[in-house]
């Protein structure tokens, strides 16, 4: 488990500023009634706890659960999307829904399994009726997702459509002239690409994002 200075260090990293006693107690109930206690100082799965009990912007009044995040904790490579959406929100897994389905799609195509890759979202509460993500959501939650990329630390990142690749960069991209183009992010490759949800919409759109995908098996080398 971590020891208090550990972990409000890490409270205070992931933006918070004040701890009100109700909360730490609930944070501290999450993390204890964890069943597998970490030994490490810190892990994913310690991120995990704080963030499924994380009350730091208004989608924690409305959404069924946290979406944390899925896959393989060494995975060299990571897909970052926008936010869940309904069926994300019930299940608590990101991308079940059929915008998801089509990304299990690509992942295969890509010769690789859910398993192989993290999937997670810069959002991880799902905006009510899927709107897009506030400047003050996305701000809160921008620490979890940059530490899970630390503690990740894949050799690609590829992210999802307009949100993920503006909130991650902090720049405002256009992802329509960005797409296909390797940037980096904290010395990682990152392959911009468009959202699938986008894709259902226009299917037209497939093939580019499949180039996208080539660019990243030739990097990860996986042969196409
Ligand atoms: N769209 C996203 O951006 N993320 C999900 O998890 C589901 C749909």
């Amino acid at each position: 488990m971590m020891d208090l200075h550990a972990e409000l260090a890490l409270l205070r990293d992931l933006g918070y500023t004040h701890l009100d006693l109700q909360s730490a107690r609930q944070q501290a109930a999450v993390i204890q009634g964890g069943s597998e206690l970490p030994h490490s100082e810190e892990t994913l799965d310690d991120l995990g706890r704080i963030a499924l009990a994380c009350t730091k912007c208004k989608l924690a009044g409305t959404r069924t659960q946290v979406v944390y995040g899925v896959g393989n904790p060494n995975a060299d490579l990571m897909f970052i999307g926008e936010a869940p959406g309904r069926d994300e929100d019930l299940q608590g897994e990101p991308f079940v829904g059929r915008a998801g389905q089509l990304l299990t799609d690509i992942i295969k195509a890509m010769k690789l399994t859910r398993d192989d890759v993290y999937i997670t979202n810069v959002v991880k509460c799902r905006p009510p009726d899927n709107r897009n993500p506030d400047p003050d959501e996305l701000e809160s939650c921008r620490p979890y997702i940059r530490r899970q990329v630390e503690l990740i630390k894949p050799r690609v990142i590829v992210t999802l459509g307009k949100f993920a690749l503006q909130s991650l960069l902090e720049r405002s991209y256009s992802i329509m002239a960005t797409r296909g183009q390797w940037l980096e992010y904290e010395g990682i490759k990152l392959m911009p690409t468009l959202h699938p949800a986008y894709l259902l919409r226009t299917p037209a759109a497939k093939k580019d994002v499949w180039q996208d995908m080539k660019k990243v098996m030739a990097e990860l080398g996986i042969q196409f």
